[in-house]
């Protein structure tokens, strides 16, 4: 624990009188990580045609009982755990009531009353620049687990809409944030630490473009220091963007409505990213609209220490942790550090670089961190961005990488030559090592080959020999320069520097 610090956002929206806070709170629906569904044993792989993914449970036939799937209770405990939230070991399931289409037995089984995960937190960074000295701490309400519904189509055919039941009963985690967020970035930060924390854990895909996570983003405003005011709800928003361009605009919104000396109504609303706008769907239900109760089918949950214990034993190292790691024992610098670490597998990709390269140089893997970071950050990344492609279909792996930097560490080749080699490689899918042997591309500390390259290149310049020797000193490296170009940059560039200093002293 000890994350207490609070930054104080100064984000204020300014109004006829004076300035407003905006206050926003996220509940965020991510769909569980698990080969079957909440209570039954169809499929949940994505993409399917639709309803051939569905049982008899699914489609609520009479007379069939929810079993609740172990694995998808496992994948909330370990969520929990992971934000260090209170792991209830009893909770139980309620029935939410409400007819709709897309939902067979005209209830969803939720956790109203006692949710398997009670209070948690997680830390964003405000600053990406100085990740160290600009964190908040944001409380987590509660998890509870609980059914999708189905999805209606109305766009397949000019009269009749249609029912895809594949979705209905997969498992969601439904993740609760207190109003601790005060800015369209805290929120937009928020979603993206919970989405790695989430793809860390393996509990959720964290494919927002797939519907795997949306968030219903509650948003008042309030004049510093005042209550709370009355919140909207904008409902399955799927995307970083547009949880932040939700915030901005539905707060500007209701400052325009109170300056105008009217209310806030507590409404569900709906946002169209095309006009970039939220709409009024439907005024807020409470919670006895939906007539909740214990569902009669189901046992309340209990869980044992040996089933936390394991919960608790597969969790992997976790961002914050892995973060604080790679600064203090790897020594990169913060920005470096939360750059890896933002996502599971970049860290994974990374560590087997750095593993490998440290295992090649036989060094520590502290000693081949930084330059294993600065690669793959520069050169990889720029590759990666100008071929439009990522880590996971990057034409060039871990272990070629660290082959590239070891030939560079050792002075087989010199950065230029290995910039070269890297490019060769995202070609041919060549090792470097191969490439160099090859194209002939080992760097020289020859003397007597440099000297001669020196010689020419001040005969060829005598002028610029005369102003250096006259004073002009910065023309030093123009000297350096054109030998490197006459050894095709093979030359080893501290031998290069010597005899180009010992030629213009003669
Ligand atoms: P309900 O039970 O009506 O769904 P909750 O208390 O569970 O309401 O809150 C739902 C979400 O709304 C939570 O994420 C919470 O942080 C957020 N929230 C509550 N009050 C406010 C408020 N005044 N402004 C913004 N968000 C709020
Ligand atoms: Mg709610």
């Amino acid at each position: 624990m000890g994350k207490k610090r609070m930054t104080e956002s100064t984000y204020r929206i300014q109004g006829a009188t004076g300035e407003w806070e905006v206050v926003i709170g996220l509940e965020v629906h991510a769909q569980v990580t698990s080969n079957a569904k909440l209570f039954s044993g169809a499929a949940t792989a994505f993409g399917a045609e639709p309803n051939t993914q569905v049982s008899l449970v699914d489609a609520a036939m009479p007379g069939m009982l929810p079993v609740p799937n172990r694995e998808c209770i496992r994948q909330a405990v370990r969520t929990g755990m992971a934000i260090e939230a209170q792991i209830n070991k009893w909770s139980r399931f309620d029935r939410k009531n409400y007819f709709y289409a897309d939902l067979p037995q005209g209830y969803q089984i939720s956790q109203l009353y006692h949710p398997i995960v009670g209070e948690g937190q997680i830390e964003i960074v405000l600053d990406e620049k100085n990740p160290d000295s600009s964190t908040k701490v944001i409380g987590v309400e509660r998890i509870h687990v609980e059914q999708d519904a189905g999805k209606l189509m109305h766009d397949q055919h000019p009269t009749s809409s249609y029912v895809d039941l594949n979705r209905s009963g997969v498992a969601l985690m439904e993740i609760v944030s207190k109003p601790d967020m005060r800015s369209p970035a805290e929120a937009g930060a928020y979603l993206s630490k919970l989405r790695t924390i989430l793809r860390y854990v393996g509990s959720c895909d964290g494919n927002m473009d797939q519907g795997s996570m949306r968030a219903d983003v509650n948003v008042s405003v309030r004049k510093p220091g005042e209550e709370f005011g009355t919140r909207t709800e904008t409902k399955n928003v799927n995307s970083v963007r547009f949880v932040m361009a939700v915030v901005e605009h539905e707060a500007n919104r209701q400052v325009d409505v109170l300056e105008a000396g009217g209310k806030i109504v507590q409404e569900t609303r709906l946002y169209d990213p095309d006009r970039n706008e939220t709409r009024s769907m439907r005024s807020k239900e409470d919670a006895h609209d939906y007539r909740y109760f214990p569902d009669p089918d189901l046992l309340p949950l209990v869980l044992d220490d040996a089933f936390l214990d394991e919960c608790r034993a597969s969790l992997p190292e976790l961002p914050d942790v892995k973060r604080k790691r790679y600064e203090q024992a790897l020594g990169l610098s913060a920005y470096n550090a939360a750059t890896l670490t933002a996502d599971a597998d970049t860290a994974r990709w990374f560590e087997t670089l750095v593993a490998e390269a440290a295992r090649i140089q036989g060094k520590s893997e502290s000693d081949v961190a930084k330059a294993s970071a600065n690669w793959l950050l520069s050169e990889l990344y720029g590759a990666l961005n100008r071929l439009g492609k990522t880590l996971e279909t990057s034409p060039v792996g871990p272990t070629d990488g660290a082959e590239l930097l070891a030939l560079v560490a050792d002075g087989t080749i010199s950065g230029t030559i290995a910039k070269q080699v890297f490019e060769i490689m995202l070609e041919t899918g060549d090792k470097p090592g191969k490439i160099v042997e090859e194209k002939g591309l080992k760097q020289t500390s020859d003397t007597g080959a440099i000297e001669a390259a020196v010689a020419t290149v001040l005969a060829n310049n005598a002028d610029k020999v005369e102003q250096y020797r006259g004073g002009k000193e910065a023309l030093f490296g123009f000297f350096v320069g054109q030998t490197m170009k006459a050894m095709q940059g093979k030359a080893n560039p501290q031998v290069v520097n010597e005899l180009v200093k010992k030629a213009l002293a003669g």
